[in-house]
């Protein structure tokens, strides 16, 4: 290698948070060489987004050996109660690969771990490198354009380039990635910490055109948030602190009530997104995490997602360097799975964010999930990614919950 012509790797992944730095991890313990470049300074915080992460995200950190890092910093917890238009569903949630408990880590403590566990498998990680471009050649991407933290620009080539860099991804964009199903943002989370709250386990609450939540979460810490219409957001954001307590007040008394006996340890944070899928695999590339798909978050899923998208397109990778079927072939599968899997718990979640007025067959229903186990495990499952909300939804699984429901209250 000469002075200039840039360091050759089998894959670089660019963002090393969720997707990124375990496909990064899950690489580089198969051999394969990986460069993992970050923008920003690794650990950090995320300031637009809340970090509820459920049993199937922990079963992830489990497997991965970092969830006895991550549960000394934050408490975990097993029950939710949702507050649905007035119906009250207490329980847990159906436990995925045996993980029952959920929890609600920072990110600087979240993404801090799984960056060490990138390195510790063999990634080269730099931070505070952002990428600004992409090389290609004869219509395949061959590898990044970066600047480094000091301001130098250097270039890399790897086999494949994988953009874990979020919604706002500069590979997608330079690949033209074409998006479908496309959505506005429908609702704003407005969030701070308080310590001293008795809040033990996942509060929700959703009404018409509102909704609210809290739970454990980092160093003794309690995350309460308030959900707001994107409409009555934007016209609320420069008084975010009392479009909070309003809210709170209005649709989750108690838990506004519970806040007064505790201490505000941060400020407020807010964030919303718009919805999308991204084609996600090309000659040369494939996008991973909220980069390929993003979704509104009332439904807490982004996590959890990432970590499976990372670990289906790390054996995908896998399989395609080790040239049993060609990468190409391994990618598009992939990306049909990804989709198989992801897109009813999109289109779910998506109907959840509206916070629309459930019609009198939707109460009907809420109100028979209240009382019938098996129902509320499945609606609870449809939320943390374990029941496809299209066998909730069918009418023959509706119609068994609403008549166990009936035949409880004979
Ligand atoms: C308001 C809100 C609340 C949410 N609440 C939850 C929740 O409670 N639970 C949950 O599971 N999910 C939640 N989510 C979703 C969750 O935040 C995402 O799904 C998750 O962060 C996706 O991880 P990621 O690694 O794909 O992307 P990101 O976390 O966005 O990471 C992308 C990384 O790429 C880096 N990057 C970007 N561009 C470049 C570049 N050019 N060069 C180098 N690096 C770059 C960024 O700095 C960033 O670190 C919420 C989202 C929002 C908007």
């Amino acid at each position: 290698m000469t002075a200039t012509s840039p360091a050759q790797y089998d894959v670089i992944v660019v963002g090393a948070r969720c997707a990124g730095a375990p496909v990064a991890m899950l690489l580089a313990g198969k051999g394969h060489r990986v460069l993992l470049l970050e923008q920003a300074a690794v650990p950090s915080n995320m300031a637009h987004s809340t970090h509820l992460i459920h049993p199937m995200g922990l079963a992830y950190l489990e497997a991965w050996g970092l969830l006895d890092a991550i549960e000394e910093r934050a408490t975990s917890f097993v029950d939710w109660s949702i507050d649905l238009h007035g119906a009250f569903l207490h329980g847990a949630p159906p436990p995925f690969a045996g993980m029952a408990r959920s929890a609600a880590p920072r990110r600087d403590i979240l993404d801090g771990e799984l960056a060490r566990a990138a390195v510790n498998a063999g990634a080269e990680l730099r931070d505070n490198c952002r990428v600004n471009g992409l090389l290609f050649e004869d219509g395949r991407v061959v590898g990044v354009q970066a600047k480094d933290g000091k301001g130098q620009s250097f270039s890399a080539r790897a086999g494949l380039v994988i953009g874990a860099d979020g919604p706002a991804s500069i590979v997608a964009k330079c690949v033209g990635a074409a998006e479908h199903h496309v959505e506005p943002p429908l609702q704003s989370n407005i969030w701070s910490y308080w310590r001293d709250v008795p809040v033990d386990h996942l509060h929700i609450t959703i009404r018409e055109g509102a909704g609210a939540f809290a739970f454990p979460s980092s160093d003794g810490s309690v995350l309460v948030a308030a959900n707001l219409l994107h409409g009555d957001f934007l016209r609320s954001r420069r008084r975010k602190k009392a479009a909070f307590h309003d809210m709170l007040r209005h649709i989750a008394p108690e838990l506004a009530d519970k806040l007064k006996q505790g201490t505000q340890v941060d400020r407020f944070f807010s964030g919303c997104t718009r919805s999308f899928v991204r084609r996600s695999c090309g000659p040369g590339w494939a996008l991973v995490g909220d980069a390929g798909m993003k979704k509104d978050p009332v439904t807490a899923q982004g996590i959890a997602g990432a970590f499976a998208s990372a670990d289906m397109l790390a054996k995908a990778v896998d399989r395609g360097l080790g040239a049993a079927k060609t990468l190409h072939t391994e990618l598009a599968e992939y990306e049909r799975a990804r989709d198989a899997w992801l897109l009813p718990y999109y289109n779910f979640t998506l109907r959840l964010a509206a916070f629309a007025k459930p019609s009198a067959e939707q109460a009907a229903f809420n109100h028979a999930l209240a009382t019938d186990p098996e129902g509320r495990s499945q609606l609870f499952g449809a939320v943390s990614l374990t029941f496809s909300p299209d066998k909730l939804m069918a009418p023959g699984n509706m119609r068994r919950i609403l008549t166990r429901a009936a035949l409880s209250r004979q």
